[in-house]
């Protein structure tokens, strides 16, 4: 369903623009898709096989960046769709990247460490000439972390010599940036208070209601809460919790460490994803997987902004409902923004060799983020159009006119 959405939220953009569809043609098929057998042996001596991706989609911009996908519904479709974000993405924010997306299909939760870094080292084989610093830079998303960065990094420099710069998100201590670790979850926070800004509010006069509590959502909800926010709900994949004066995002982080779920934690009441994504409040924030709003439970939302955490949250049928509805969307291709843009520090660091305070990542991100929300901002009202179709447009434009410079 995503490759399908994010070719309509493409077409949308590109009929705004005028583009040809000669032009369009280009822009939408991948430039390199790379689908590779991987085989390990398993703790307990059999034999593991698993099916690997990498799906470069656009180079116009420069080398490709996106990041790499541990779970079980990965395929094909959906890392193609992941890597075609990832192109709009860079362009919009301005990065010196095309984009790219990988995976592994595959559950990582039923594997011991030393089986998941022989299947990253494994996999890390059979792409290492297809990546690089000035190739492709992939970096974590769901189910992979900086441990895992720190593998490819490993298995990649014992090929080429000492390559820091071939991914990113790798820990502070080992060549990563400071705050790569938050820098998503910080990022939907910047924006947010940038678009509640523009509506005469503030973080502090609102409720949030967060799905997905990992790498973006718990830092997105620790976040806001710090920032006097008051968070009522979180989830993962077992299900939600849920107080109407807000939760304590350590405590509920140290329950879910302690218990593998938020599920269970005593001093909340209990819900499920779907009555999540239903409860009244201002900010909703989707931080799991994709194709998490459709065209029935998109009428049941009830807040005032939907702020996309995660990738392909929303179908097109939902979008055009919650335009309907008056409900606000900041999209995913500025909203998780933060991330990427974080990872584009690293790397200048990692080729420079030279690092930065947290208090220089934090400006600079703040800087980029303002300003692609400004852009934004901009082009929507220019449009009459969503947020949405605005940063799809800037981000086509941009590829669009890079390539066309390029020439094919
Ligand atoms: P993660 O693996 O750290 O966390 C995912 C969370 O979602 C977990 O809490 C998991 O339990 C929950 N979840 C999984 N399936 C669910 C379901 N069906 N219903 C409810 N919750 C479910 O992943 P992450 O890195 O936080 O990524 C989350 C989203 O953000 C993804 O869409 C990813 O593409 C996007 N994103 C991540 C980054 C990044 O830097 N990590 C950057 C940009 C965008």
């Amino acid at each position: 369903m995503s490759l399908e959405a994010t070719r309509y939220y493409v077409q949308k953009a590109a009929r705004i623009l005028e583009l040809s569809s000669r032009i369009v043609k280009l822009l939408i098929d991948p430039y390199r898709i790379v689908k590779t057998g991987i085989a390990i042996e398993m703790d307990d001596g059999t034999v593991g096989n698993f099916m690997g991706y990498r799906i470069q989609h656009n180079t116009a911009l420069g080398p490709m960046k996106g990041g790499l996908r541990y779970h079980q519904s990965v395929n094909e479709e959906e890392v193609e769709s992941l890597a075609s974000l990832m192109t709009w993405k860079n362009s919009l924010l301005k990065l010196p990247f095309g984009g790219a997306k990988g995976g592994i299909a595959c559950d990582p939760k039923q594997f011991s460490e030393t089986e998941i870094e022989k299947i990253t080292k494994a996999f890390t084989q059979k792409i290492k000439e297809i990546i690089g610093p000035y190739q492709d830079i992939p970096a974590p998303d769901v189910n992979t972390n900086s441990q895992i960065m720190a593998w490819i990094m490993s298995e990649y420099s014992k090929h080429y010599g000492f390559t820091p710069a071939v991914v990113t998100g790798k820990p502070v201590y080992l060549h990563g940036s400071e705050e790569r670790e938050q820098a998503t979850g910080h990022g939907v926070v910047i924006l947010t208070e940038l678009l509640l800004e523009r509506h005469q509010k503030t973080l502090k006069d609102c409720t949030f209601v967060i799905q997905g509590f990992g790498n973006v959502g718990y830092h997105a909800a620790d976040i806001l809460q710090q920032q006097g926010g008051k968070v009522i709900a979180v989830s993962d994949v077992v299900g939600g919790v849920y107080h109407p004066e807000g939760l304590n995002i350590e405590k509920v982080r140290k329950y879910s460490i302690e218990h593998g779920s938020v599920k269970g934690y005593p001093e909340a009441e209990f819900i499920s994803n779907e009555q999540l994504l239903t409860l009244a409040c201002d900010v909703l924030i989707p931080a799991a997987l994709g194709d998490v709003f459709n065209k029935e439970n998109s009428k049941e939302v009830n807040c005032q902004f939907i702020v996309e955490g995660a990738n392909s949250p929303t179908s097109p049928e939902a979008d055009e409902i919650f335009h309907d509805r008056g409900i606000i969307v900041l999209p995913d291709l500025l909203a998780n923004g933060g991330g990427v843009v974080t990872s584009y520090f690293e790397w200048a660091q990692n080729i420079q060799q030279f690092y930065w305070s947290k208090t220089r990542v934090v400006n600079e991100l703040t800087k980029f983020l303002t300003d692609a929300f400004n852009r934004v901002e901009k082009a929507a009202m220019a449009k009459q159009c969503s947020y949405r179709t605005a940063a799809y447009m800037i981000g086509l434009g941009r590829v669009a006119k890079a390539q066309l410079t390029l020439g094919l």
